[in-house]
């Protein structure tokens, strides 16, 4: 197959990516190895996109449709701790999310599809995105920047190697595929005083110990089957000696839920049984909120072409349709927020040769004989969109 005969040339790619990894929108040796190559392939090429973000524009022989392929290039603020010969040589910098093998990925797609390319009727955007890992994420300035525009973008795919699933395995989840998540910084203001004046201080500590039960024996009632919620205290600080209350107390936290309109809907309880708490106690509170990544929704109807495309590659029983929400985020959501799209996750687990490790952990790795699936799919999906692709 196509994508076996650019084994090599992407595992080279990942090799070299992996012993010279860069963080979020410094990715600058990155995007030039990047735009190089796309160079070759007889394509139009944009570097310097939002920073260090690349576009490689592929037309085929025909007018037809625009479909997109994205992968993230940033790597991790950690150490790198495979005993291999292509480990970092940065010291606190790695790739352990793994993409370094999306971006071999994709060139390897950009390498067969230019291939193919008198055979093509439409035209493919080759989206390299920076700082998928560091909020606020490349993606946004990406799309400001316009590269969903000219040609317009009608479906975009995308994947992410996943340790839970078993290598050459592909899975997805129609619609909601991930959870939407916030922080939260709660302060519960009081009057301080001495202890053994009671009755005027204000008791902000006994406030927070009543905002936490009540919100966690509230929120497990709020959890439908199928819609998963996470509802979680980080941080609680307050207070400075044993005889003394003090004024306030700061509670932060995490909150995910399995999509925008439930987190909204936690947002606001939070909020409602923090201010009765407040008013009862007769004190006050005040709340920051910090929106994470928004929810990655998978187009049902892309899922099809898609698991279509997968079948061909790996074979029906190792594609996978997920029914149930991932915790983890990524901010290819913005681009599904766009364009219709689907992300999938390559799986990499084998146990036999040890690669179990989770991602962001310091020995994750994967054999590397999945980039061949992970663009194979890339390829097909992108074919049969051309060809059956059902948006307009
Ligand atoms: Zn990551
Ligand atoms: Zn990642």
């Amino acid at each position: 197959m196509e994508a076996q005969k650019r084994f090599k040339m992407m595992q080279d790619l990942r090799r070299d990516l992996h012993m010279h990894p860069e963080l979020g929108m410094q990715e600058h040796r990155t995007a030039d190895i990047i735009a190089r190559h796309l160079e070759k392939l007889d394509m139009e090429v944009r570097g310097g996109v939002a920073g260090t973000g690349v576009v490689g524009l592929l037309k085929g022989h025909n007018n037809g449709k625009t479909v997109a392929l994205r992968a993230d290039i940033d790597a991790l603020p950690m150490e790198d701790k495979k005993p291999v010969s292509y480990a970092s040589s940065i010291p606190g910098v790695a790739h352990s999310c793994g993409h370094d093998a999306h971006t071999a990925i994709l060139l390897g797609a950009a390498d067969i599809l230019s291939s193919l390319k008198h055979e093509i009727e439409g035209s493919i955007k080759f989206i390299f995105q920076p700082s998928e890992d560091t909020l606020p994420g490349g993606a946004l300035p990406m799309i400001e920047a316009g590269v969903l525009e000219k040609p317009t973008v009608e479906a975009i795919f995308s994947l992410h190697l996943n340790s839970h699933f078993q290598e050459g395995f592909a899975a997805a989840k129609s619609g909601y595929a991930s959870t939407s998540s916030s922080t939260f910084s709660l302060t519960l203001q009081g009057r301080g005083g001495h202890v053994a004046m009671p009755r005027q201080v204000v008791d902000p500590i006994m406030m927070a110990g009543t905002v936490i039960s009540v919100t966690q024996s509230i929120l497990p009632k709020k959890i439908d089957p199928g819609d998963p919620l996470i509802f979680a205290y980080g941080s609680v600080h307050g207070g400075s000696a044993p005889n003394i209350i003090p004024d306030k107390v700061t509670l932060t936290g995490s909150i995910r839920a399995g999509s925008p309109e439930k987190l909204d809907e936690i947002i606001q309880l939070f909020k409602d049984i923090s201010e009765k708490t407040a008013d009862l106690y007769g004190g006050e509170c005040f709340i920051d909120f910090t929106r994470g990544y928004p929810s990655i929704y998978n187009d049902p109807e892309l899922i099809e072409i898609w698991k279509k495309a997968a079948s061909a590659v790996v074979g029906e029983e190792r594609v996978l349709l997920l029914n149930h929400v991932l915790t983890t985020g990524d901010d290819v959501s913005y681009f599904h927020k766009k364009v219709p799209g689907v992300y999938w996750h390559l799986g990499i687990r084998n146990e036999k040769r040890g690669y179990n490790h989770p991602l962001h952990s310091p020995n994750f790795d994967f054999n590397e004989e999945v980039l061949v699936y992970g663009a194979a799919i890339q390829v097909q999906a992108v074919i049969d969109y051309l060809k059956f692709g059902t948006h307009k």
